[in-house]
């Protein structure tokens, strides 16, 4: 269930020169939200930008009903919305996306983000750790990008940081570290979001040794909602295609093409 309502900024922190978190306040949307899903985000009320930008949910709060969605300023729509102020409205259509991360079922799970990928996995992260053991691996191009360290350790076993300049934490990409773990013990499933690149890494891993994995792909998209068909990926399982924004954006690696 999704609902289009205008919502009230209840916290703005400003993470890093251009990476901003925002909580807003919805009781309707709090309690029907799940770790994968996003929020199609109108940023102004004006023709121009016409399109809502799409932004994972970051953490959900069923207690304050509260989400939490973390974004970085790219373009147009971004920068508008990182004007904000806590009390302002916005317009959201959300909790979208069939929020499809399953960990109900495993005991050993593996996270893995890279850059603006470790966005989502948070509340995956921080639901999953109730019954599983959780190691997380955070990637990031180096010192001045790296965000939510701290969170991740409340919520993981264990956090491995790495930077692809050696700048903090361990020198390399993310993936190479989980592979090298793997040698020890194979997680029941790996769960990533980040650079198309290692996303491939990961599905390509996963096959070849067998293991479970699910993937959020951050396509670009246009309505949200399985309209305009703008976010097509390849079904492996049959003719056509699914889209990103109805059927994922979280999707087991074997359902579609990437
Ligand atoms: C399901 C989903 C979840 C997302 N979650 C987050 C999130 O939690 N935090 C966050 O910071 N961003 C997230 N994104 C990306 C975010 O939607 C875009 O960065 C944003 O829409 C850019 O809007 P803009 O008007 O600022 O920039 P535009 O002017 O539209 O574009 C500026 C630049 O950003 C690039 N860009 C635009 N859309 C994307 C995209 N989907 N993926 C990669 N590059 C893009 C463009 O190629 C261009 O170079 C998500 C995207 C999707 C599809």
């Amino acid at each position: 269930m999704s609902f289009s309502r205008s919502v009230e900024i209840v916290a703005k922190e400003q993470l890093k020169n251009d990476i901003f978190k925002f909580a807003i306040l919805s009781e309707e949307m709090a309690k029907v939200a799940l770790p994968g899903q996003f929020l199609e985000i109108r940023v102004k009320d004006d023709i121009e930008p016409f399109l809502r930008r799409p932004i994972s949910i970051h953490k959900i709060d069923k207690v304050k009903n509260e989400l939490e969605f973390i974004f970085q300023v790219k373009g147009k729509g971004t920068e508008i919305l990182a004007q904000k102020q806590v009390g302002d409205k916005i317009s959201i259509l959300g909790p979208l996306g069939k929020g499809d991360f399953r960990f109900e079922n495993y005991k050993n799970i593996a996270i893995i983000g890279g850059g603006i990928g470790v966005f989502p996995l948070y509340e995956l992260a921080r639901q999953a750790s109730k019954n599983a053991n959780v190691t997380t691996y955070l990637g990031f191009r180096s010192k001045d990008f790296v965000v939510l360290e701290d969170d991740f350790k409340k919520v993981s076993n264990k956090v491995v940081l790495t930077t692809d300049d050696g700048s903090y934490g361990e020198n390399g990409f993310a993936i190479n570290f989980l592979k090298e773990d793997c040698n020890n013990q194979k997680p029941d499933c790996i769960y990533a979001c980040g650079p198309l690149p290692m996303l491939k890494a990961v599905r390509d891993f996963a096959m070849e040794n067998g293991i479970s994995a699910q993937v959020s792909l951050e396509e670009r998209m246009g309505c949200g909602i399985g309209i305009c068909l703008g976010c097509a990926v390849k079904d492996k399982k049959a003719e056509g295609y699914k889209h990103v924004c109805k059927d994922g954006p979280v999707f087991d690696i074997n359902d579609v093409e990437f």
